[in-house]
C-alpha cells in the first residue's frame, strides 16, 4: 500500500511514482484498444456509452500503465471473421443498414431484433468490427504466446446471437475469440461476472465439453435476458459444462468473493482449462445505472486477481457497465491487477475529464451500501452445493481430438437439435416479458 505516514513536500510529491510494483513475478500483458471505438453513440437516452472506453483509456494512460504492457491498436475484424460465427444474412443486414435507410428495410427490423435495446445507429457495423477486431487481436497474441494476459475492454459483448443482436450487443466477439482459441487449445474456460447472464456464449457452446461456461448474475426469471437458472447445465455432450450462479439483488463484497472462489477453485482444478476467457462486465458494481448489486471495485477486482493467480493464459474482456465513471475506474484498476502494480487511490491530476470523478477523485469510491442484501447465507450455500454436485459429473478434464475443432454447429444429433429447439421456444416465450422489463431501464 502507498499510505503515507507523513506529509511530503511538493517536489517529493511530484516525483512520487504512480504505482508500486507488487511482486517479482509478472506475466507478459498486452492491451488492445482502438481509440475509434469510443467515438460511437447508441443514442442520447441509451445507457450504453462507448465513451466509457475512452474514459478508461484516459485513466490507464494517466497512471502510465502502458509502461507495463505491450500496447496494440488493433484493426477492425473482417467480414469473413464475423462469419465464423454469425449467419451471412445477419452480417449482410448489419453491413447495409443505416439510420437513413431504415424505412427501406422496415420488414427486416423485427426479424433482426432491432429496437430500443439494439438500435441502428450511425456506424454500427464499423463499431462492431472494431471491438471484435480488438478481441481477435488479443486472442492471437495469446495463441502465439506473445502474451500471457491480453486485455480488450471494448469487447465482452456476451448477448449477441448467431443471427441477431441482443442486449446492446451486435457481434459476439467472445464466441469468435473462443472459436479461434479452440484451434489450439483443448479446453477453454469462460467466466462471466457481468450483472447479466452470459447467454450468447453459453448458447453457442451449449453442446460441447471443450468449452465450460460459468456465469454469475442476477436471476429471477424476468430480469434480462431471462435465462441462467442453476438448472441450465448444457446439452448432449456439453451437459454439465455450463454452470450458472443465479443471484438476488444486493449481493455484497464478502459473500460474492467467498462464493466466487469456492466455486472457481474446484472448477479450475477439475476442468483443467488450458486458456481462460474472463468477461468483466462492470454493471455488477454497486450504483450502476442498470445495476442491483452492492459490489465495490476492489471486490470485483479480487475475482479477476484470483483467476490470474492460476497462471493460465488469460483473455480479459469488458462487457456491460452503465455508469461510465465507475466502469473506467474498475477497468483501470483491473488493468493494474494484471500488470501487478498498486495504484495510488487518488486519481492522477492531469487526466482529461477529471471532473467526472468529483467530488472524491478517488479510484475507490464507496459503491457498496445502497441496497439490502437479498442473498441469505442459506440461499448462497444451497446454490454452491448444487454447483459443486454438478462438478462431480465432470470425471476429470475431457481429452479431445484436436481434429474436432472448431465445433461443427451443423453436426448435432437429432436429439440435441430437438432439445435446443425446445429451449429456444421457451426462450421466445419470455422475450416479450423481458423486453417490457427493459423499457423501464431504458427510461431510467
Ligand atoms: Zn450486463
Amino acid at each position: 500500500m502507498t499510505e503515507d505516514t507523513f506529509f511530503t513536500d511538493a517536489k517529493t510529491q511530484k516525483k512520487k511514482p504512480l504505482y508500486q510494483p507488487n511482486s517479482i513475478y509478472s506475466p507478459h500483458v498486452s492491451y488492445h484498444y482502438n481509440p475509434n471505438v469510443g467515438e460511437y453513440h447508441y443514442g442520447v437516452k441509451h445507457p450504453m456509452k462507448p465513451f466509457r472506453l475512452m474514459l478508461t483509456d484516459h485513466l490507464v494512460i494517466g497512471y502510465k500503465l502502458y509502461e507495463k504492457m505491450d500496447v496494440y491498436i488493433p484493426k477492425p475484424a473482417s467480414r469473413d471473421e464475423l462469419l465464423n460465427f454469425h449467419s451471412e444474412d445477419y452480417v449482410d443486414f448489419l453491413q447495409k443498414i443505416t439510420p437513413d435507410n431504415l424505412s427501406k428495410y422496415s420488414n427486416l427490423l423485427k426479424d433482426f431484433n432491432i429496437g430500443d435495446d439494439c438500435p441502428v445507429f450511425e456506424g454500427v457495423y464499423d463499431y462492431s468490427k472494431l471491438y471484435t477486431g480488438a478481441s481477435l487481436d488479443a486472442t492471437s497474441k495469446l495463441i502465439s504466446g506473445a502474451s500471457d494476459i491480453a486485455i480488450n475492454w471494448s469487447g465482452g459483448l456476451h448477448h449477441a446471437k448467431k443471427s441477431e443482436p441482443s442486449g446492446f450487443c451486435y457481434v459476439n466477439d467472445i464466441v469468435l475469440s473462443i472459436l479461434d482459441l479452440l484451434r489450439y487449445h483443448p479446453r477453454v474456460l469462460y467466466i462471466d461476472i457481468d450483472l447479466h447472464h452470459g447467454d450468447g456464449v453459453q448458447e453457442a457452446f451449449n453442446t460441447t465439453d471443450r468449452v465450460m461456461t460459468v456465469s454469475f448474475h442476477k436471476y429471477n426469471g424476468l430480469f434480462f435476458p431471462g435465462t441462467g437458472n442453476v438448472d441450465e447445465v448444457g446439452v448432449g455432450k456439453g451437459k454439465h459444462y455450463a454452470i450458472n450462479v443465479p443471484l438476488n439483488d444486493g449481493i455484497d463484497d464478502e459473500s460474492y468473493i467467498r462464493l466466487f472462489k469456492s466455486i472457481m477453485d474446484p472448477l479450475i482444478t477439475s476442468f483443467k482449462p488450458t486458456v481462460i476467457v474472463q468477461q468483466c462486465g462492470a454493471d455488477s458494481l454497486g450504483c450502476d445505472r442498470l445495476g442491483c448489486f452492492n459490489l465495490n471495485i476492489k471486490a470485483h477486482g479480487e475475482c479477476v486477481k484470483f483467476i490470474k493467480s492460476f497462471g493460465i493464459p488469460l483473455l480479459v474482456l469488458g462487457g456491460g457497465g452503465y455508469t461510465p465513471r465507475n466502469v473506467s475506474r474498475l477497468w483501470c484498476y483491473e488493468t493494474s491487477i494484471m500488470t501487478d502494480v498498486t495504484l495510488d487511490s487518488k486519481l492522477p491530476e492531469n487526466i482529461p475529464f477529471r471532473n467526472f470523478f468529483n467530488p472524491d477523485c478517488s479510484l475507490h469510491p464507496n459503491l457498496g451500501d445502497k441496497l439490502d442484501n437479498k442473498n441469505s447465507r442459506k440461499y448462497l450455500e444451497n446454490v454452491r452445493t448444487k454447483i459443486l454436485e454438478q462438478l462431480r459429473f465432470l470425471n476429470g478434464a475431457p481429452s479431445v481430438q484436436m481434429s474436432e475443432i472448431p465445433p461443427d454447429f451443423s453436426k448435432l444429433s437429432k436429439e440435441e437439435e430437438d432439445e435446443i429447439n425446445e429451449l429456444n421456444n421457451e426462450e421466445r416465450m419470455i422475450i416479450d416479458a423481458k423486453d417490457n422489463a427493459r423499457i423501464g431501464e431504458l427510461e431510467a
